[in-house]
């Protein structure tokens, strides 16, 4: 069974959906509320092992009602979280969405994804360095990200760097980790100036840039290749990118090839945003293998 530890976020969303937006001052009567699980780390934790990876999950929450929700929902799906750490007098990470006139607004409060630090990487090490691969992403403290990034490569660890939300970072970080996956505009944080083909070209076979209902670009043999998305019908597209890791991180661990490995991610992808909510729609390995079994036909 592939390994994975996520090193990252665990949050809830609070979506409220309201008819307008209410001006400032003003006190307005919504329609729903919606209450659901995400945070990129905790997202991808739960898509993994939707996929049958072993997942260790390594985050904080606080202790609160949400900490408690977010905890569960990874047991409900078979994440291992022995280290999430309950902080005492935190808040656990929220994300305060207002869903009117077809747009989003949000507002991030971090909490206790805010004071994930080294410690808590210490001490949850012997599943780190026991994982077949770690994944990040950029929604815990950058100083605690650095110093993952620089004990997994002393330790010969293969990373994924999944570089959401856009922040630039150490160029050093993009040599240590084993695979990078930018959408276009965090790939343009990391290398201000160049195009999407000289990043992809920089650094072949390891960088691998979602491009929404157009699939993913990577380079190989000093060429840009595009491995098409499926064509679906799109609900709701929040959790596609967190799904689209995973299965890339599952694929890749069981050691299939970059091309299937990102045709699988792909296909996990394409089923996650035919459902509502970040997990909603992450599929299972046996949905995953439908789909492909049946584009074969
Ligand atoms: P994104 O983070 O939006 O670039 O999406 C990540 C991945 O999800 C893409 O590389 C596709 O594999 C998949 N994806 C996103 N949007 C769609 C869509 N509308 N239809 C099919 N697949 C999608």
């Amino acid at each position: 069974m592939v390994k994975i530890a996520v090193i990252g976020s665990c949050s809830i969303d609070l979506t409220v959906e309201a008819g307008k937006r209410p001006a400032a001052g003003e006190t307005i009567i919504g329609s729903r509320l919606i209450v659901s699980p995400g945070g990129k780390g905790a997202n991808q934790a739960v898509a993994a092992a939707r996929l049958g990876a072993q997942v260790h999950m390594i985050g904080c929450v606080g202790d609160d009602a949400y900490g408690t929700m977010i905890i569960n929902n990874l047991k409900t799906n078979n994440v291992d979280t022995g280290y999430v750490s309950v902080l005492p007098g935190q808040n656990s990470g929220t994300a305060h969405i207002t869903l009117a006139e077809g747009d989003n607004s949000i507002i991030v409060i971090k909490g206790a994804n805010d004071l994930v630090m080294p410690k808590h990487i210490d001490t949850a090490w012997n599943v780190i360095a026991a994982a077949d691969l770690v994944m990040l992403q950029h929604e815990i403290p950058l100083p605690t990200i650095d110093y993952i990034i620089g004990k997994c490569a002393a330790a010969g660890i293969s990373v994924l760097l999944n570089p959401a939300p856009v922040q630039p970072v150490p160029s050093e970080w993009l040599d240590k980790v084993t695979y990078v996956t930018p959408n276009e505009h965090e790939a343009e944080a990391l290398y201000p100036g160049k195009t999407s083909e000289e990043i992809l070209l920089m650094q072949e076979e390891r960088f691998f840039m979602t491009l929404g209902k157009a699939g993913v670009a990577y380079a190989k043999n000093g060429k840009v290749h595009t491995v098409p998305a499926f064509v679906v019908n799109a609900q709701d597209t929040t959790g596609a990118g967190d799904t689209f890791n995973s299965a890339f991180a599952v694929a890749r661990c069981e050691g299939r090839s970059l091309d299937d490995s990102i045709r699988f991610a792909n296909a996990a992808a394409a089923l996650s945003v035919q459902k509502l909510g970040a997990q909603g729609g992450m599929p299972y390995l046996k949905d995953v293998e439908r789909m492909l079994g049946e584009c074969k036909k």
